[in-house]
């Protein structure tokens, strides 16, 4: 009847504006290309940050003895130990992870970091009796932090601004790692904090660790970014002294890419629109875990307003902002039973839709896979911009391989995203490349790149 076919032509049109063929990503990664160039070349000079890091080495594989790291960046903390054997690797791990009391995430600087100090001081006191290490012997500390920070040294960086649920106004413009150090030092805990990073950048250091032709990490979860290795000569804004590697990791913030050769459709531009910061993170709100669902819903609004798609009525809890998560939308995505059990479990429990046809079940697996392959695709794109910037898209003779460390939920669970996001990257570069191109799937890398990256700036 009319209806179905008004529901099959909104999908047709959703699909034709996500389109990503081959010639389309390939502008979208020189535009990324060029974006890198501009970022490096001034501050401010692109929508990429290109932040300079400090971190001009990474880890050999020969660190030698105890470290810890702290990971912040969300509503839990996770402290860790590492005991690093040289050469031997990797011979004991701690860690415990502790949520963050609400009252806290939006009180004082002394109070939060007070806090920390505290159950760091537990966890080392505890993990040392076990380890026998000797008394008086400095500790040193990785933190990775994940909140935009303006970056002075390897273990120095203002906060800019807090994200996802914080607010402690007085540590705004404050050094997190003084902030960190001073409530170590109220505790009474001898911990020298040696580098301060973001996930993205222990992601990479963590996936050095293990695989020396790592040159690239990703972030694919809540939200995206990447960092990868540059020429410190290739830095036009960096006036310092060159580092003895040459190199210097930089933090792209890729997520605020944007670029008019992007598939933006309406539902993202209302999607951006009605974020809490819109304009911002465009590339973020196509690729990331955070924001794949809410588009879906978006699609299934429109169809079910216009078309009945899910009878005469709107279904009401369609009309909720990010009730359907990623997760979910991912599972309805994967559902291989021949009747589309979980995706009916799923428009059931996270939606209240009930009786819905095996026909219209198909049609909403085929939503997902449209968003997910347009978000994947463009991940794709970037990560062979970033490739092009090295000069690693085309293999030379003694390149060797290069390794892309990646890490976050939505890489990790959700195996057609990683599958096309993989596939996507080969059939870009070609049969040849593809081959010496390894993705390396760095789980929990961003608190073990820390603790790696304080063992590589430990006095
Ligand atoms: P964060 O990015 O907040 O540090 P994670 O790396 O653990 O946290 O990623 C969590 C995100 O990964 C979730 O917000 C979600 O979007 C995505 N995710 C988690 N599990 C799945 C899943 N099963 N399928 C798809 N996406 C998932
Ligand atoms: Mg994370």
């Amino acid at each position: 009847c009319g209806k179905w076919a008004r529901a099959m032509a909104l999908v047709k049109e959703f699909e034709e504006k996500c389109a990503t063929p081959e010639a389309k990503l390939k502008q979208v990664a020189d535009a990324m290309t060029v974006e890198m160039h501009a970022g490096l070349a001034s501050e401010g000079g692109s929508k990429l940050k290109m932040l300079i890091t400090f971190v001009d080495h990474l880890p050999t594989g020969d660190e030698d003895g105890v470290f810890y790291a702290l990971d912040l960046g969300g509503t839990n903390f996770r402290v860790l130990q590492l005991q690093l054997g040289g050469r031997g690797g990797v011979v004991n791990q701690k860690f415990t992870e502790v949520s963050i009391p609400p009252a806290l995430m939006r009180g004082t600087s002394d109070e939060l970091f007070d806090y920390i100090a505290e159950k760091l001081a537990n966890f080392a006191a505890e993990e040392e009796q076990m380890f026998h290490q000797p008394p008086g012997k400095q500790r040193e500390l990785g933190f990775t932090f994940s909140f935009p920070v303006m970056q002075t040294s390897i273990n120095s960086g203002t906060l800019i601004r807090w994200t996802k649920g914080f607010a402690i106004h007085d540590a705004v413009g404050q050094d997190v790692v003084a902030e960190l150090t001073k409530a170590l030092k109220r505790r009474g805990v001898e911990m020298r904090v040696a580098a301060l990073v973001n996930d993205t950048i222990g992601t990479l250091a963590g996936g050095r660790y293990t695989n020396k032709d790592v040159y690239l990490g990703v972030i694919l979860g809540t939200g995206t970014n990447a960092a990868y290795v540059e020429r410190a000569q290739a830095i036009p804004k960096w006036h310092g002294s060159l580092p003895k590697s040459g190199e210097m990791v930089i933090n792209m913030e890729w997520g605020n890419f944007r670029s008019s050769h992007l598939p933006i459709t309406e539902y993202d531009h209302a999607l951006d629109v009605g974020s809490v910061n819109p304009g911002e993170q465009i590339f973020e709100k196509l690729t990331s875990g955070m924001y794949l669902g809410e588009v879906l819903r978006r699609v299934l609004l429109r169809m079910a307003a216009e078309a009945s798609f899910f009878g005469v009525e709107v279904p009401p809890k369609l009309k909720v902002p990010f009730v359907l998560s990623t997760p979910d939308m991912s599972a309805m995505h994967q559902d291989t039973s021949s009747d589309l059990r979980e995706v009916d479990n799923k428009l059931k429990t996270v939606l209240e839709i009930s009786n819905t046809s095996l026909k219209t079940r198909r049609v909403v697996v085929e939503l997902c896979n449209i968003v997910a392959t347009r978000g994947a695709r463009l991940a794709a794109a970037g990560i062979l911009g970033i490739l092009k910037k090295m000069g690693r898209d085309t293999p030379q003779e003694g390149d060797g391989k290069t390794a892309i460390a990646v890490d976050g939920g939505l890489y990790e669970h959700y195996t057609e995203y990683r599958k096309c996001l993989e596939n996507t990257l080969g059939q870009l570069l070609g049969d040849k490349t593809a081959s010496s191109i390894v993705f390396e799937h760095s789980r929990d890398g961003s608190g073990i790149g820390a603790a790696l990256l304080a063992a590589s700036n430990s006095l």
